[in-house]
């Protein structure tokens, strides 16, 4: 497949990301050129469309993306770096049916991983904003995995990795960020769009109670 993209799936998936960029950062998720995107083309070979590193999210140039392997390594000739977390994105593209990924930093996201860090998790349950992630039960609960912020960013990946659970599109790095994904575009902004609304009541409910202990 390297070498073999349609110009048409190309120009898809850079309109894509450059649109869902472009609303995500009007809602101030990624500041300071923080975060990254990323689009899934193909399967098998794993091939995705990632955002290039160290770019102002808040406008659109022809340097913005760039299309990796599994490996994150360039499959066409380019001066450009990918994302410098791109190993994260492919991990979960290899371990969930994820089409589209989202990562951002945010006070609240860096709150709740700080907070919930030592439990290893976050427990999030009796709020309607959790059907917005596609879980319709009845006092429904799910549980988010917390990684460390590894320095190494192999390392980070790999425990990213390992930490994904297919049935909860979101893995939190401690005092960094959210990876979030869904099947689509749309899916991916509306997870990640239903987290952040969560942690920030969340962090509002610990501050009033004054423990974590909060459900
Ligand atoms: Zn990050």
């Amino acid at each position: 497949m390297p070498g073999r993209l349609y110009q048409e799936e190309k120009q898809k998936a850079v309109n894509v990301l450059n649109d869902l960029k472009i609303k995500l950062y009007n809602k101030g998720f990624f500041p300071a050129t923080s975060g990254n995107l990323s689009y899934k083309l193909h399967d098998d070979p794993l091939i995705f469309a990632v955002t290039t590193s160290g770019k102002d999210k808040g406008t659109v140039t022809h340097e913005d993306v760039i299309f990796v392997d599994k490996d994150g390594k360039p499959v066409e000739k380019t001066k450009m770096k990918p994302s410098a977390e791109t190993m994260i994105h492919s991990y979960i593209y290899q371990k969930t049916d994820a089409g589209c990924v989202i990562h951002v930093h945010t006070p609240a996201n860096n709150f709740i991983s700080y907070v919930y860090f030592e439990d290893g998790k976050v427990k999030i349950k009796d709020l309607e904003m959790i059907k917005a992630l596609d879980i319709w039960k009845e006092n429904a609960e799910i549980e988010v995995p917390i990684v460390d912020n590894f320095f190494d960013l192999k390392k980070l990946a790999e425990e990213s990795g390992k930490a994904i659970n297919p049935d909860v599109p979101a893995v939190l790095i401690k005092t960094h960020g959210i990876y979030c994904w869904g099947r689509d575009e749309f899916e991916a902004k509306r997870h990640v769009e239903a987290f952040e609304f969560i942690f920030e009541l969340m962090k509002n409910l610990i501050i009033f109670k004054g423990s974590k202990d909060i459900w």
